[in-house]
């Protein structure tokens, strides 16, 4: 047995961050992570000699954000890439018609001016739904408002209904219609071409960090917490939960005695989304230079609607495309032959022959992975923005919660992990910690060896 001050669970984002927090303010901490690296569902292959992000890619919004304060503060490398928030305009982007065939600027403006102003009337539907309404009901009444013909309709529920599943992982009748309240982004978007992993990798660089150390039960009592792994038994004055909600909702640590309702109802009720990332590598490039995204609306694009290039990180032509929601959890039970098989053959209908084997791809699977089981956090029907918050506990003031699903200012995000691993140090503390100062910290011990 080994008796600590904190015992944290999870090496993501959030484990790392409230981890190194607690060291640099002289606590015995130990992190117990599943898995044999740290950063959780921020993880980069670099074997192709050069990054791809599997999981997280974007800052969603830089101003006004801690995140990105530390971002600066490490020096890390960024590119502006403002769409990664499933926006409709903004930047230069690519549309195709219902039947594959390019549109004029003309008509996408037109597409654009659609969404926005549905979008407006979907503000005011929302702000004024009852209990019980989905984000797929208040979308109808906009639309039915909407005076559009069928046709533009049927252009601008299918982009509402990809920006759910994108932003939640969900399907859009299952979405709260509260789910996107926190969707707002401020400022530029921004991705990462050494790879995101980079900052979970240097705040925990020092820690001790013990991988493969599943923790399967928590036991609390008036002495503090004991926390079991196949590995050995860690006991703390204190816990710091961090794992996935899909973990939580899995069962698969047991709490003794059980959480109550304050947390476990919030467990219950919010949802897991699952969405997947699949990465082309092409021989040639095929779409024009300078669009952010290319975007098929309507029938076209019903499976597979949107192609980020992301060729600006290799410098090879490279197309990147999602599978959410309930396309998401299909695509997972496939090969990656048949998925990029299926991906192709939308390709070839906006761009025929012009679209050649790629030379590589890459294909996750959240949904799947036993230490995630899901992508990210949503305001499932039946939830309520109180929920995530509640989630971060503490219960009986020792067994603290932290991980996006805690955070909801930002559910879903990096950022939120960010916070809420700071928050949940704080709590054990019981005292202010300036975020600033740890992350100028990192920087003057990478110096100092
Ligand atoms: C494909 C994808 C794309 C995304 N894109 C973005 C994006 O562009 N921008 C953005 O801001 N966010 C994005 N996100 C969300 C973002 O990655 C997460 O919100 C964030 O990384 C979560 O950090 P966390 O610390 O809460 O959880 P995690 O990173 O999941 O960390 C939890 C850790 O707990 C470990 N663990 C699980 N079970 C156990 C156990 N029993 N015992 C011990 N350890 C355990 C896990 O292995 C993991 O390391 C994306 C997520 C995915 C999956």
């Amino acid at each position: 047995m080994q008796q600590v001050d904190t015992v944290i669970i999870g090496a993501g984002m959030a484990g790392v961050t409230c981890a190194r927090l607690l060291t640099d303010a002289g606590q015995r901490v130990v992190v117990l992570e599943a898995r044999d690296r740290v950063g959780g569902r921020m993880l980069t292959e670099r074997s192709p000699g050069f990054p791809v992000d599997l999981g997280a890619s974007w800052i969603h919004g830089i101003d006004d954000s801690p995140l990105w304060e530390l971002v600066q503060t490490l020096r890390i490398p960024t590119l502006e890439y403002t769409v990664g928030s499933f926006q409709a305009g903004g930047r230069p982007m690519m549309h195709f018609d219902g039947e594959g065939r390019p549109i004029s600027a003309a008509a996408s403006a037109r597409w654009i001016d659609d969404v926005a102003s549905v979008d407006h009337a979907l503000h005011a539907e929302i702000a004024r739904s009852s209990p019980g309404d989905t984000y797929l009901d208040v979308t109808e009444r906009a639309l039915d408002a909407s005076g559009l013909d069928a046709e533009r309709i049927d252009e601008v529920r299918e982009f509402f209904r990809h920006r759910v599943e994108e932003q939640c992982g969900a399907w859009i009748g299952d979405l709260d219609a509260h789910g996107l309240d926190e969707d707002a982004i401020d400022g530029d978007e921004v991705i990462f071409p050494r790879g995101y992993d980079e900052i979970p990798a240097r705040l925990a660089a020092g820690l001790d960090v013990r991988f493969a150390h599943e923790v399967s039960r928590v036991d609390r009592d008036a002495d503090g917490v004991t926390v079991t792994t196949a590995h050995g038994v860690f006991t703390g004055a204190s816990a710091v939960v961090t794992v996935p909600l899909g973990v939580l909702k899995a069962g698969d640590i047991a709490f003794t005695p059980p959480l109550p309702t304050d947390v476990s109802g919030p467990i219950e009720r919010l949802g897991m989304g699952v969405f997947n990332k699949i990465f082309l590598q092409f021989p040639e490039r095929f779409w024009p230079d300078d669009s952010y995204l290319i975007r098929a609306l309507g029938e076209a694009g019903e499976r597979w609607h949107s192609w980020y290039d992301v060729s600006a990180i290799s410098g090879l032509p490279t197309l990147l495309t999602f599978a959410a929601g309930p396309l998401g959890r299909h695509m997972q039970t496939l090969t990656d032959d048949e998925v990029v098989a299926d991906v192709l053959l939308a390709l070839r209908a906006l761009y025929g022959d012009a679209v050649r084997q790629p030379i590589a791809h890459w294909v996750t699977r959240w949904g799947l992975d036993p230490h995630a089981r899901g992508s990210y956090s949503h305001l499932a029907l039946g939830s309520s923005h109180d929920d995530h918050d509640a989630l971060a506990g503490p219960v009986d003031g020792i067994l603290h919660f932290a991980g996006e699903a805690t955070w909801g200012a930002e559910p879903a995000t990096v950022g939120a992990a960010y916070y809420s691993g700071h928050r949940a140090a704080e709590r054990v503390l019981g005292r202010p910690v300036d975020l600033t100062a740890a992350a100028a910290a990192v920087i003057a011990r990478e110096r100092a060896r």
